[in-house]
């Protein structure tokens, strides 16, 4: 269908990561998700869209409350993300460490509703 799939724009953009995850496999089955990638990003999937989540250094030991799967955690299992959702905007996201499990408890519809929360993003490479 779309010639232009997350799995090119992971490649173009996290090329090992990509390999990581699609191998050699050409059509990748899911096209939602959130992945880890390199320095301790993630990188939220939906179709065609892709938004990077950048950690932020940690500020005190408050504990945090993942946006995702909803669960509080300590400061050693989850982090403060920053995500641009457009030139201007910036949103801010916590998420737990381990995404595996988080998105487990979160399950498919709950990262559905997370990524509705991100997307759409303004094109940030346009200019
Ligand atoms: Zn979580």
């Amino acid at each position: 269908m779309s010639e232009h799939s997350e799995h090119d724009l992971l490649r173009e953009l996290f090329p090992e990561t990509a390999r990581e995850w699609f191998g050699d496999h050409p059509t990748p089955r899911e096209t939602l998700g959130l992945y880890a990638v390199a320095d301790g990003r993630m990188a939220l999937v939906s179709g065609a869209q892709l938004a990077e989540f950048t950690p932020l250094d940690p500020k005190g030991n408050k504990v945090l409350h993942c946006d995702l799967c909803h669960y509080t955690r300590s400061r050693s299992e989850a982090a403060v993300y920053r995500v641009l959702v457009s030139s201007r905007r910036t949103r801010y996201m916590t998420l737990c460490f381990g995404t595996e499990s988080c998105q487990g408890r979160a399950g498919k519809e709950g990262v559905r509703q997370f990524a509705e929360r991100i997307f759409p993003i303004e094109s940030l490479y346009a200019e």
